[in-house]
Protein backbone atom coordinates (compact mmCIF):
# COMPACT_ATOMS: atom_id res chain seq x y z
CA UNK A 1 0.00 0.00 0.00
CA UNK A 2 1.01 3.17 -0.70
CA UNK A 3 2.24 5.29 2.16
CA UNK A 4 1.47 8.57 0.87
CA UNK A 5 -1.19 8.34 -1.28
CA UNK A 6 -3.52 5.41 0.25
CA UNK A 7 -6.28 3.50 -1.74
CA UNK A 8 -9.08 4.58 0.63
CA UNK A 9 -7.71 8.81 0.73
CA UNK A 10 -11.31 10.55 0.14
CA UNK A 11 -9.73 12.97 -2.42
CA UNK A 12 -9.04 9.98 -4.58
CA UNK A 13 -11.52 7.91 -7.09
CA UNK A 14 -10.71 5.01 -5.55
CA UNK A 15 -11.87 6.13 -2.21
CA UNK A 16 -15.88 5.60 -3.93
CA UNK A 17 -14.92 2.17 -4.46
CA UNK A 18 -14.40 -1.42 -2.50
CA UNK A 19 -10.67 -2.20 -2.34
CA UNK A 20 -11.34 -5.77 -4.28
CA UNK A 21 -11.63 -3.50 -7.38
CA UNK A 22 -8.41 -3.10 -7.05
CA UNK A 23 -7.72 -6.86 -5.94
CA UNK A 24 -9.61 -8.52 -9.00
CA UNK A 25 -9.93 -12.82 -9.48
CA UNK A 26 -7.21 -12.79 -12.13
CA UNK A 27 -4.21 -10.69 -13.01
CA UNK A 28 -3.03 -10.46 -16.60
CA UNK A 29 0.90 -12.11 -16.58
CA UNK A 30 1.82 -9.34 -18.11
CA UNK A 31 0.07 -8.97 -21.38
CA UNK A 32 -3.32 -7.42 -21.51
CA UNK A 33 -4.69 -6.34 -18.54
CA UNK A 34 -8.22 -9.28 -17.36
CA UNK A 35 -11.37 -7.82 -17.10
CA UNK A 36 -11.41 -6.64 -13.70
CA UNK A 37 -8.16 -4.88 -13.92
CA UNK A 38 -9.17 -3.27 -16.75
CA UNK A 39 -12.18 -1.65 -14.39
CA UNK A 40 -9.51 -1.11 -11.76
CA UNK A 41 -7.09 0.72 -14.35
CA UNK A 42 -10.25 3.30 -15.55
CA UNK A 43 -10.82 4.58 -11.81
CA UNK A 44 -6.98 5.01 -12.16
CA UNK A 45 -7.85 6.65 -14.93
CA UNK A 46 -9.65 9.41 -13.63
CA UNK A 47 -7.20 10.06 -10.67
CA UNK A 48 -5.13 13.11 -11.25
CA UNK A 49 -1.42 12.56 -13.18
CA UNK A 50 0.49 14.05 -10.23
CA UNK A 51 -1.18 11.97 -7.70
CA UNK A 52 -1.33 9.04 -10.09
CA UNK A 53 2.37 9.43 -10.31
CA UNK A 54 2.80 9.66 -6.80
CA UNK A 55 0.83 6.91 -6.11
CA UNK A 56 2.73 4.61 -8.73
CA UNK A 57 6.34 5.89 -7.54
CA UNK A 58 5.00 4.41 -3.96
CA UNK A 59 4.04 1.30 -5.51
CA UNK A 60 7.68 0.96 -6.78
CA UNK A 61 9.10 1.90 -3.48
CA UNK A 62 7.48 -0.52 -2.02
CA UNK A 63 7.28 -3.75 -4.49
CA UNK A 64 6.84 -6.56 -2.11
CA UNK A 65 4.04 -5.00 -0.17
CA UNK A 66 2.50 -3.78 -3.60
CA UNK A 67 3.18 -7.06 -5.40
CA UNK A 68 -0.53 -7.50 -6.06
CA UNK A 69 -3.78 -5.74 -7.75
CA UNK A 70 -4.35 -2.05 -9.29
CA UNK A 71 -2.27 0.76 -7.95
CA UNK A 72 -0.92 4.09 -9.32
CA UNK A 73 -3.00 3.23 -12.88
CA UNK A 74 -0.52 0.04 -13.50
CA UNK A 75 -0.90 -3.64 -13.02
CA UNK A 76 0.79 -6.01 -10.68
CA UNK A 77 2.62 -7.06 -13.80
CA UNK A 78 3.21 -3.70 -15.31
CA UNK A 79 4.69 -2.41 -12.27
CA UNK A 80 7.46 -5.90 -12.41
CA UNK A 81 8.28 -4.59 -15.92
CA UNK A 82 9.44 -1.04 -14.81
CA UNK A 83 11.11 -2.19 -11.75
CA UNK A 84 13.19 -4.28 -13.84
CA UNK A 85 13.26 -1.99 -16.66
CA UNK A 86 14.60 0.25 -14.05
CA UNK A 87 17.30 -2.52 -12.47
CA UNK A 88 19.07 -2.59 -15.99
CA UNK A 89 19.17 1.25 -16.36
CA UNK A 90 20.45 1.44 -12.96
CA UNK A 91 23.23 -1.96 -13.92
CA UNK A 92 24.08 0.58 -17.49
CA UNK A 93 24.78 4.18 -15.46
CA UNK A 94 26.93 1.65 -12.92
CA UNK A 95 28.92 0.27 -16.12
CA UNK A 96 29.12 3.66 -17.74
CA UNK A 97 30.45 5.05 -14.09
CA UNK A 98 33.21 2.71 -13.91
CA UNK A 99 34.61 3.09 -17.40
CA UNK A 100 33.93 7.21 -17.09
S1 LIG B 1 -3.75 6.14 -8.93
FE1 LIG B 1 -5.45 4.72 -8.57
S2 LIG B 1 -4.94 3.66 -6.63
FE2 LIG B 1 -3.63 5.48 -6.77
S3 LIG B 1 -4.74 7.09 -5.63
FE3 LIG B 1 -5.30 7.29 -7.81
S4 LIG B 1 -7.17 6.08 -8.08
FE4 LIG B 1 -6.22 5.47 -6.15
Amino acid sequence: MPKTVKRGDARKPCADYPLSTFFPDSESKGGKPTAGEAAALRVCGQCPIAARGACLEDALRYPLAEQYGVVGGTTAAQRRLIIRARRAASAVEDVLVEVA
